[in-house]
C-alpha cells in the first residue's frame, strides 16, 4: 500500500457534462480546439442540428475587447447509429449552425468564407463550399452527411497547426546539423519560446511567426521556411540558393510567438488577454511589453536588441481578404525612397518566385508618420531602420488562384514560406548600402501603392 492510497486529498468537483443527446458528440477539449456546443436539436434518429458558440479570448485590456472567431472542433456519430446491421449503407446528416457568428471579432469576414473539414482524423483537409452566413440571424452554419467510413470528423476555421506538431518541428531542427535551437524565454504559462539560427552571413534577417495563434498559416509558412533553411526534408542538404543564401544572412526565425494561445485555441491572444502585436512600444500609459503582460515579445525583443536586424518578416493571416498580401513601412518616420525601393523589389521578387504573391492589394498604407509603433512590423523597421513588412495569407480561397474545393491551404503557406529566401536574398546588396539603389530599379521592382479596394470585394464581404 501506497502513502497515496491512504491520502485524505480532496479533489475540486467538476461539474458533470450535459448528457449526451442526439445522433452526434462534439468535443473541442483537445490542443488548439475551440466549440462550445450549446445544443442538439434532433429531428430523427438520423438528422438534427447542432447549435454551437464560438468561445472568447480572454479580455484584452489594451483594446478594451474581447476576441473571438477561431474554431476548431470534433464531431463523431454515436453508436449504435452507425454500429449498426445496417452499418455499411447508414449515414447521419447534421446542420451545424454558430449561432453567435455576429458577435465575434471580425463578422464582415464571413461572407466568402467556407469551414474547413477533415473526415479521416486530421489527415487531409477541404472545405464546405456551401458555408452560408446569415447576416440577419447572425448564424454560419453548413450541413455534413457522416458516413460509416469517417474515421473521425473535424472541422475547423482554418487547417489546425497543433503545439504537438510545433515541437516536432523544432526538434528536427535541432537534430540538424548547422543548426541552433536556443530557448530564448518563456511564455506567461511556462512555454518554450525557441529561437532558430541557421546560416552564418554577416546580414541579420528576422522572421517571426504565430503572434496570433489562430492565425494558423504563419506556422505552415514556418514550416516551410524552415523545412527550405534546414534541409529537414533531405538530411539536411539545401538547394544552390539557399546554400548562398545561408553564406550572405544569418536567419533567425522563431517559428511560434504564442504557445499558450495556440494550445488554448485563441484567435488573438496570449494567456492573460494581451494581443501580442500591440504589445511592441508603449500606448500612452498602457506599458508594453512587460514580463508581467506580454514575456513572449518581451524575450524576443530583448533578443533582436543584442543581435540586431537588417531586415524583417511578421508572418501572419487575415480572415477578411482573399489574397497573400504584406503591409509595409509606409507610415513609420524613417519611410523615403530607400524603404520604398527595399520594399518594391522585395515583393517583386516574391511576386516572381510565387505567383500565390501579389502587389495590388492590401490594406491602405498609414498616413505619414501616422504608424502605430505598438505593432511589431513598424517597431522594427523603425527601430533598427531596416525593411521590415507583415505578410499576410487568406482564411479564404485565394483569390488570385481559386480552388474552391481546397480554398488556400496549409501546403501553400509552406511554399510561401520557402519563397521568401527568393525576396530576400533578391534584395540583399541593397539592405544596408549607402547607395541610392532605387534610382536603377527595373519596372517590375518598383514599388506599388496598394489599395484595400478590389474587384469583387462588395460581394464578398457583405458590403452593401
Ligand atoms: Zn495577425
Amino acid at each position: 500500500m501506497s502513502a497515496l492510497s491512504k491520502s485524505k486529498k480532496t479533489f475540486p468537483k467538476i461539474p458533470a457534462p450535459a448528457p449526451l443527446s442526439g445522433p452526434v458528440a462534439i468535443s473541442s477539449n483537445f490542443c488548439g480546439g475551440n466549440i462550445v456546443h450549446v445544443k442538439t436539436v434532433v429531428d430523427s434518429p438520423t438528422k438534427c442540428r447542432v447549435e454551437l458558440h464560438v468561445d472568447q479570448d480572454p479580455y484584452t485590456e489594451l483594446e478594451d475587447t474581447i476576441h473571438s472567431q477561431w474554431f476548431y472542433f470534433k464531431s463523431n456519430v454515436m453508436d449504435p447509429i452507425l454500429g449498426g446491421p445496417d452499418k455499411a449503407s447508414a449515414e447521419v446528416t447534421v446542420d451545424y449552425v454558430i449561432t453567435n457568428a455576429n458577435r465575434v471579432a471580425y463578422p464582415s469576414a464571413w461572407p466568402g468564407s467556407s469551414v474547413c473539414v477533415s473526415v479521416n482524423g486530421k489527415k487531409s483537409w477541404e472545405r464546405k463550399t456551401k458555408t452560408d452566413y446569415n447576416k440577419e440571424e447572425g448564424t454560419l452554419s453548413w450541413q455534413h452527411v457522416h458516413r460509416q467510413y469517417e474515421e473521425g470528423t473535424y472541422f475547423s476555421f482554418f487547417e489546425p497547426y497543433t503545439l504537438d506538431r510545433h515541437i516536432d518541428l523544432v526538434d528536427r531542427c535541432r537534430a540538424t546539423r548547422g543548426v541552433n535551437v536556443s530557448v530564448i524565454g518563456r511564455s506567461l504559462e511556462n512555454r518554450h519560446i525557441e529561437l532558430i539560427t541557421v546560416g552564418n552571413g554577416p546580414l541579420k534577417c528576422w522572421i517571426n511567426h504565430r503572434q496570433h495563434p489562430g492565425e494558423t498559416q504563419a506556422e505552415f509558412f514556418a514550416e516551410g521556411l524552415l523545412t527550405r533553411l534546414c534541409g529537414l526534408d533531405d538530411f539536411g542538404a539545401v538547394d544552390g540558393l539557399t546554400h548562398k543564401a545561408r553564406q550572405a544572412f544569418t536567419f533567425y526565425i522563431v517559428p511560434n510567438m504564442n504557445p499558450d494561445g495556440s494550445a488554448h485555441g485563441y484567435l488573438r491572444c496570449n494567456a492573460g488577454g494581451a494581443n501580442l502585436n500591440r504589445e511592441w512600444a508603449d500606448t500612452g500609459d498602457y506599458k508594453a511589453p512587460t514580463l508581467e503582460r506580454s514575456p513572449e515579445v518581451y524575450y524576443v525583443l530583448k533578443k533582436m536588441d543584442e543581435v540586431g536586424v537588417d531586415c524583417f518578416a511578421d508572418i501572419h493571416g487575415d480572415e477578411e481578404m482573399p489574397f497573400n498580401f504584406i503591409a509595409g513601412a509606409e507610415g513609420c518616420t524613417n519611410w523615403g525612397p530607400r524603404l520604398r525601393g527595399l520594399q518594391g523589389a522585395f515583393l517583386g521578387a516574391y511576386c516572381r518566385a510565387n505567383s500565390d504573391m501579389q502587389k495590388e492589394v492590401s490594406y491602405d498604407p498609414e498616413d505619414p508618420n501616422g504608424a502605430n509603433m505598438a505593432v511589431c512590423s513598424n517597431q522594427i523597421a523603425s527601430r533598427f531602420d531596416c525593411l521590415g513588412i507583415t505578410l499576410e495569407m487568406p482564411y479564404k480561397d485565394c483569390y488570385t488562384c481559386p480552388d474552391p474545393e481546397r480554398g488556400f491551404t496549409g501546403g501553400r503557406c509552406a511554399r510561401l514560406g520557402m519563397n521568401i529566401v527568393d525576396a530576400f536574398m533578391h534584395v540583399k546588396d541593397w539592405l544596408r548600402t549607402e547607395e541610392p539603389f532605387w534610382d536603377d530599379l527595373g519596372a517590375d521592382d518598383q514599388y506599388v501603392r496598394p489599395k484595400e479596394e478590389w474587384e469583387g470585394k462588395a460581394t464578398m464581404m457583405g458590403q452593401e
